[in-house]
C-alpha cells in the first residue's frame, strides 16, 4: 500500500485544531481558573464525554471502558485485525498545564482523523485510548488506567482511599462504573501490536538541541529512599568544633557528594535530594538529626543501582568518619522500561523526515507506557516544550512543533500498520 503524507497545509490546520482542543480540555476543570482534573470525578467524565466526541467525528467507534478509559477503534481494511494502540492520559496534577498527557490524545486523533477524510484503511486497526488516572493525583497510586487495559490492578486498589476516605470503589460507583468488573478493561494480547504515545518532553533537552521532536529510549528507572544521619544535638556555644556530631554537616557533605559523582559517572544518571529535614532546628542547637530522601533515576537498572550503591557506601563513610549513625530505607522502586527497537526505528526515521535528524533521549518522567509494556513493545515521541516546564500552568507547545509532531506520527502509524 502506498503511504499517505500529511502535506503542510493539512498539518497546520491539524496543530490549530490540537492548540484549540487543549485549550477546550484546559476548560473541563474542578476549579476555576485553574487545571485540576481528576480520575472518577465529574470533570473526568466530562473530559472523556468530549474526546468521545472528537474520536465519532474522526470516524472511529467509541467506547468508555470498565477502568473509565475512554476509549475509540478505527477499523482495519480486514475488519476486526488487531490494533496499534495509540494514547495518553487525560488526568491532570493539580494546577496543571494544558498539553501533558492531553497532546497525546489530541494529536492521535488527528491521525486517526487524517485517515479517514483520506478514506484510508490501513492493514491494521488503529485505537486511541484516553486514560482515565496516570498522575495518582487524588489516590496516590499511579497508572490506574493503563493497568487497567494490562489486567494488573492489584487486589487491594478497589479499596485504596482517596484523602477524603472515599475508596477507588465507591469512587468508580459515583461515575456509574462498577468495581466487580474491573477485569473486563483487560485487552487480550493479540488484539494490540503496539503501543505508541507522543507526549511533551518535561525537560529541556530537545530546546537546547534546537528540535521539535525526539525519540524516547527508555523511561527512566527510579528509586527513593528515606535517609537519616543520627548525630548529637549539642549545645552551639559550648560544645568545641572538634567534638561536634552534626548530622547536618554529615548531610550536607553527602549531598555535595551526590551531586558530584552523579555528574561524574553518567550523564544519563541524576540524583535528588529533594527533602530535608534537621532536628531539633533551632538556630543555637547543634543539628542532633537530619531526614533527608534521595531519588534517583536513569534509563538503565544496573548503572543505576551501581550509583546508588556507591551514594550509600560513601554516606556509611561519612557517618563513620564523623562518629555518628547513617540509616537509609527504599520505599519506591520502579525498573526502567526500554521502548522497542523496532518502534524507535519507525519514530526516528518519520522524525527525520519531518525534521531532518533524529534524537535519542532518555524519558525522566514516568509515563503510561511503562505500564503497557509489561504485555506490548512500547514506543514514545516527545515533543519539545518550553523550558522544560511541566506539571505547572506554564507549560507550553509550538504550533508549528505539534503540526511536525502530527506528520511524524501519522507516518509512523502508517508504516507500522503497512510494513509486516
Ligand atoms: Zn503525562
Amino acid at each position: 500500500m502506498e503511504r499517505g503524507l500529511m502535506n503542510a497545509d493539512d498539518a497546520a490546520r491539524s496543530a490549530a485544531r490540537v492548540m484549540a482542543r487543549c485549550d477546550a480540555l484546559a476548560e473541563i476543570s474542578e476549579t476555576a481558573g485553574q487545571l485540576t482534573r481528576v480520575y472518577l470525578s465529574p470533570e473526568h467524565m466530562r473530559a472523556n464525554a468530549r474526546v468521545g466526541e472528537w474520536m465519532r467525528a474522526a470516524g472511529m467507534q467509541v467506547w468508555q471502558d470498565e477502568v473509565g478509559n475512554i476509549c475509540g477503534r478505527y477499523e482495519a481494511a480486514q475488519p476486526g485485525a488487531p490494533a496499534i494502540l495509540l494514547g495518553s492520559h487525560l488526568d491532570t496534577v493539580r494546577n496543571a498545564g494544558r498539553y501533558d498527557g492531553m497532546l497525546g490524545v489530541v494529536t492521535a486523533i488527528e491521525v486517526v482523523q487524517w485517515l479517514h477524510q483520506q478514506q484510508r484503511r490501513l492493514p491494521l486497526a488503529v485505537e486511541i485510548v484516553g486514560f482515565g488516572d496516570e498522575e495518582g493525583t487524588r489516590f496516590g497510586i499511579t497508572l490506574l488506567g493503563s493497568r487497567g487495559i494490562t489486567g494488573q490492578w492489584p487486589e487491594s486498589w478497589p479499596s485504596h482511599p482517596d484523602g477524603n476516605s472515599i475508596t477507588v470503589a465507591q469512587a468508580m460507583q459515583d461515575v456509574g462504573l462498577d468495581a466487580a468488573r474491573i477485569g473486563q478493561a483487560a485487552r487480550q494480547q493479540e488484539a494490540i501490536v503496539a503501543y505508541l504515545e507522543l507526549h511533551i518532553e518535561q525537560g529541556p533537552c530537545l530546546e537546547q538541541a534546537n528540535l521539535p521532536l525526539g525519540v524516547v529510549t527508555a523511561i527512566n528507572g527510579a528509586r527513593r529512599l528515606s535517609c537519616v544521619f543520627t548525630g548529637e544535638a549539642g549545645h552551639a556555644g559550648t560544645v568545641p568544633m572538634t567534638q561536634r556530631k552534626d548530622a547536618l554537616a554529615a548531610a550536607a557533605e553527602w549531598m555535595v557528594y551526590i551531586e558530584q559523582r552523579t555528574q561524574q559517572l553518567d550523564p544519563q544518571l541524576v540524583a535528588t535530594v529533594g527533602t530535608l529535614s534537621c532536628a531539633p532546628g533551632a538556630v543555637n542547637v547543634i543539628p542532633g538529626e537530619v531526614n533527608l530522601t534521595l531519588d534517583v533515576r536513569g534509563p538503565q537498572d544496573q548503572p543505576l543501582a551501581a550509583l546508588l550503591s556507591d551514594l550509600l557506601t560513601q554516606a556509611e563513610a561519612i557517618a563513620l568518619r564523623r562518629g555518628i549513625s547513617f540509616s537509609a530505607d527504599e520505599y519506591y522502586r520502579i525498573a526502567a522500561t526500554a521502548c522497542d527497537p523496532r518502534l524507535q526505528q519507525a519514530f526516528s526515521a518519520a522524525v527525520t523526515q519531518v525534521q531532518g535528524a533524529s534524537m535519542l533521549l532518555p524519558s525522566g518522567a514516568g509515563h503510561d507506557a511503562i505500564a503497557i509494556a509489561e504485555r506490548w513493545p512500547v514506543g514514545m515521541l516527545f515533543v519539545r516544550c518550553d523550558r522544560g516546564i511541566s506539571h505547572h500552568p506554564a507549560e507550553s507547545v509550538r504550533e508549528t512543533d505539534v503540526a511536525s509532531a502530527i506528520q511524524a506520527y501519522l507516518h509512523t502509524v502508517q508504516h507500522l500498520a503497512t510494513v509486516p
